[in-house]
């Protein structure tokens, strides 16, 4: 049978259904669904994202059987609307709409109010009542489709501020000036007529071609222009932030229209069936009386509140959908009830009242801030509507990362006077310089400055700018705006509708009454309750633990992971925040750090110039004391959990290098050692590498010194003796760094064995320790079996293992990773994302390898992968016991390891 590529719906049946997102997209098959529950949707259909994806293989031609197939679904339309398009006495008009799988709110074409022509419009005015309306439907129409179809999806570029769009508006603005009117409401039906004419006239000049009058062309350009915009500059942006595949294909649906435009019985608004922001479960939503859709959107005009729990300081005033037409709004607020019932999801509705007659246009799966996703998942759960897993695989772990965000000091917050106030769209706090302009925003961000974005309102193209701001402020727009939608998918910061500003992007600054904000100046932002503050106010760590949702669903999460998580940590401060984060242990406390310290590194660089082995043995000894009371701080803070403590890695020109051009601290050294400053130079010049990330480090360092390894042997045994006495349980690991090959492993251990062995006899106090190496350098992986040998346990040091297994230098990598991240020639940085394909096959073969030799060797990471959700997910399926990261990503990494333990639950 040949390939069907257009889905009826409506009239009570469809011929789709949800399961079918992939070929009639999210809103096509939400519409199916829909129509399939029995709720009032405009009867319509969908043409299939197959259809997308072959019009772009056929260098932008449709399938010739698309034609029969909509002419047929558009028969069943006019059936079930009981009207026919094109016809002169009660004209269907159509919408035309994108709708790809995943929701790219804005980035796409919309045309509405499809097949209004000379002969149709006198029907319309008929059959309305309201000539007003038809010609305010014909304007709309003929600007949109002028811009959408005429110009964006011929891919004509205009110049900045030559756009159609903005040409039209300017005429519309200038007839309202002429008529000494504000709003577009104050125009009448023939100042409208005389607008359309002129709409028509400008088309025709500024784009060469008439705007069609058959309404089948009118059809099938908005058609077209539908597929045309998933490939336009804004829609791959997105796609590309958003990891979205270009051959997925955007659907396009034409459905019959109805109108919230058509007087004082209709209204259009958007709803969600709980607050997005909050996750409160509140039916939570925005109308406006005798209005199209876009209005609410776009922001233009104050939406009034949905019902009481939707009130907020801006819209108190207005009357509420509840208390104005209680009897439609139970119908809605039943609606709602049936769509979560059957969707087991916040849904994110559009609806429009034709004539006191409610149709809904739309439902999705809400976009949520991380907040709100994490009580929702919970709420839902103990209803009964979902199950534990399911509230666990709701969330996505970097949205956790939200509840970790943040805050501004609610002191700080108290004492300063906030100079405008807007609507709280994304939470936690921000502190950044101004920009007007997205470019801005890009190019400040690039140079590393924290940005806050202002603008009137955003739009689509604004989405990179937006991305790289740390927060967004706009005058224009209610929390359904283009910008709180698009911040709170990402969990940033975000006041909207903040009116008291006034931006001119001209002069580059804004004012609130007399204070005027340039580019460049500090503000801050509470995002949470909708505050603008002067300069910067103090941040606070997020506290999850007050977040009773949140710590219920990490207990479910903990329930069911099957890997620990560690982290990395290498001071008592940072042990405490990651325990209560829900770290179950260090899995590396690199010592080098440890060594900076103001006190010590004089006795490192002692150490460095000695130039033979008894003199670097006095020095290394002198740090003993301090590297001891560092593992007893660290190991108290642990007791009972794991600590694996690396020994000494960098290379040690890190230690002196500075000295070369500091000859204050040159002559101190030089006098410390009692040596003269052309020695200690001409020593700390001969540890120069050209590759010192390939040099002498790692395990080459105590190979080379072995006293260095003896000393910090001795302090971590010394520590847990002491502690042992005390009755504190110490679980030392400890880890030797950056081994190739077994023997050096071998020399290592013998080195920690005896000297361990020797200070429990001298204590006589017995530790239980092991000793185990990083896997970091490629040969060490394909050698694991035999490095197995010598060790009980394997802790990936991804980092290392990417940087050797690439060849790509982790501190330059950044010189040429932009090119080849826009290229595609890397789906990501593979520093931050591990390479599953590659690194990820090492670090599968040294677990299989390491285990044959010893079944129950214990295998865990600690590059910075592991504390990034996919990673981890990746170390739950390779067989590793634990992850390790830093201590603010400890939760992430709990709950990306129980997504994991859901989606491919290991034998016990
Ligand atoms: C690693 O290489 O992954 C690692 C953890 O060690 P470092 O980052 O200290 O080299
Ligand atoms: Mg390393």
């Amino acid at each position: 049978m040949a390939k069907k590529n257009v889905y009826f719906f409506g009239g009570g049946k469809a011929d789709g259904d949800a399961e079918m997102k992939n070929l009639l997209g999210g809103k096509g098959a939400n519409l199916a669904e829909m129509a399939n529950l029995g709720i009032p949707v405009p009867a319509g259909f969908t043409i299939t994202t197959e259809v997308c994806t072959d019009y772009y293989k056929n260098n932008g031609n449709l399938p010739d059987a698309l034609e029969e197939e909509v002419k047929s679904a558009l028969a069943q339309v006019e059936a079930v609307m009981n009207k026919k398009y094109g016809d002169k006495e009660d004209p269907l008009l159509l919408s035309v709409r994108s709708g790809a799988r995943m929701s790219m709110p804005g980035m796409m074409d919309t045309v509405l109010n499809l097949g209004l022509s000379q002969e149709t419009l006198p029907g319309l005015i008929a059959k309305s009542g309201d000539a007003r309306f038809a010609y305010d439907s014909y304007r709309r129409l003929i600007m949109m489709y002028a811009d959408v179809v005429m110009e964006k999806a011929a891919d004509i570029e205009p110049e900045d501020g030559e756009g159609i769009r903005i040409q039209l508006e300017d005429a519309m603005e200038a007839l309202k000036q002429k008529k000494g009117v504000t709003e577009d409401t104050d125009l009448c039906a023939d100042d409208l007529k005389g607008l359309c004419d002129e709409f028509k006239a400008i088309v025709k000049k500024v784009l060469g071609a008439e705007f069609p009058d058959d309404p089948m062309e009118q059809m099938w350009g908005g058609i077209k222009a539908v597929f045309q915009s998933w490939n336009g500059k804004r829609a791959k942006s997105y796609r590309r932030i958003e990891g979205i595949p270009e051959e997925w294909g955007t659907a396009v649906n034409v459905q019959a229209m109805v109108y919230g435009n058509l007087g004082s019985n209709s209204a259009t608004g958007v709803a969600f069936t709980r607050d997005p922001a909050t996750g409160i479960n509140n039916f939570f939503g925005e109308w406006l009386l005798n209005a199209q859709g876009e209005d609410v959107v776009a922001g233009i005009r104050t939406p009034s509140p949905l019902n009481e729990d939707t009130k907020n300081e801006s819209n108190q005033h207005l009357a509420s959908l509840e208390q104005e037409w209680p009897a439609i709004y139970k119908e809605l607020y039943d609606i709602r009830n049936v769509l979560e019932d059957h969707y087991k999801d916040m849904q994110d509705v559009e609806f429009t009242i034709e004539n006191g007659k409610l149709y809904m246009l739309q439902t999705r799966t809400g976009k949520r801030t991380g907040t709100a996703a994490v009580r929702m998942a919970v709420e839902m759960a103990e209803s009964g509507l979902i199950d534990k897993n399911t509230a666990i695989m709701r969330v996505k772990p970097e949205q956790l990362d939200e509840l970790l965000h943040p805050m501004i000091d609610p002191a700080a917050g108290k004492a300063a006077s906030h100079i405008a106030k807007g609507l709280p769209a994304g939470p936690g706090g921000a502190v950044g310089q101004v920009v007007f302009t997205s470019e801005a925003a890009n190019e400040w961000a690039a140079q590393g400055k924290n940005v806050i974005l202002v603008r009137n309102e955003t739009s689509p193209e604004d989405v990179e700018g937006m991305r790289s701001a740390v927060a967004i402020l706009t005058s224009m727009g209610g929390m359904t705006s283009h910008a709180a939608l698009v911040a709170r998918g990402w969990g940033k910061c975000c006041i909207v509708g903040c009116a008291e500003i006034r931006i001119d992007a001209r002069t580059k600054q804004f004012t609130v009454g007399d204070t005027v904000v340039k580019e460049g100046d500090w503000i801050t932002l509470n995002g949470s309750i909708g505050n603008v503050y002067l300069g910067q106010l103090p941040l606070l760590p997020a506290d999850p633990d007050q977040n009773e949702w949140y710590a219920k669903l990490m207990t479910w999460a903990d329930a069911v992971r099957q890997i620990n998580v560690r982290t990395n940590a290498e001071s008592p401060e940072d042990a405490q925040q990651a325990l209560k984060f829900g770290a179950e242990g260090i899995g590396l406390a690199r010592t080098e750090h440890m060594f900076f310290g103001h006190e010590r590194i004089i006795f490192v660089r002692e150490m460095i110039v000695a130039d033979n082995e008894a003199d670097r043995r006095k020095a290394v000894m002198k740090l003993l004391d301090f590297q001891k009371n560092d593992f007893m701080g660290i190991f108290k803070e642990m007791a009972g959990k794991p600590v694996t403590i690396r020994l000494l890695d960098p290379p040690l020109h890190e230690f002196v290098g500075s000295l070369e051009t500091d000859e204050k601290e040159l002559d101190a050294l030089a006098k410390h050692c009692g040596l003269d400053t052309a020695t200690v130079l001409n020593r700390i010049k001969s540890l120069h590498e050209l590759n010192p990330m390939l040099g002498h480090r790692g395990c080459r360092l105590g190979i080379a010194y072995p006293e260095i390894t003896e000393m910090q042997v001795r302090a971590i045994i010394g520590a847990a003796v002491e502690l042992t006495k005390d009755g504190i349980k110490v679980l030392p690991e400890i880890m030797v760094p950056l081994v190739g090959s077994k023997a050096e492993l071998v020399h290592q251990r013998e080195i920690i064995d005896r000297v361990a062995d020797e200070v429990q006899k001298e204590a006589n106090v017995k530790v239980d320790y092991m000793v185990g190496t990083m896997i970091e350098v490629p040969r060490a992986a394909l050698t694991a079996d035999e490095i197995a040998e010598a060790g009980e346990f394997f802790s990936f040091g991804t980092n290392d293992l990417t940087q050797m297994a690439f060849g790509f230098s982790r501190d330059d990598i950044g010189s040429f990773l932009p090119t080849y991240l826009d290229q595609n020639i890397l789906p990501n940085d593979p520093f931050e994302v591990l390479d599953q394909s590659g690194v990820g096959i090492l670090v599968e073969m040294a677990v299989k390898k390491g285990r044959s030799t010893k079944a129950d060797l214990k295998c865990g990471i600690c590059g910075e992968h592991g504390g990034e959700p996919s990673s981890v997910k990746f170390c739950h399926r390779a067989g590793l016991d634990y992850v390790s990261c830093s201590p603010f990503r400890v939760p992430i990494a709990r709950f990306a390891a129980a997504q994991a333990a859901i989606e491919t639950p290991r034998k016990k």
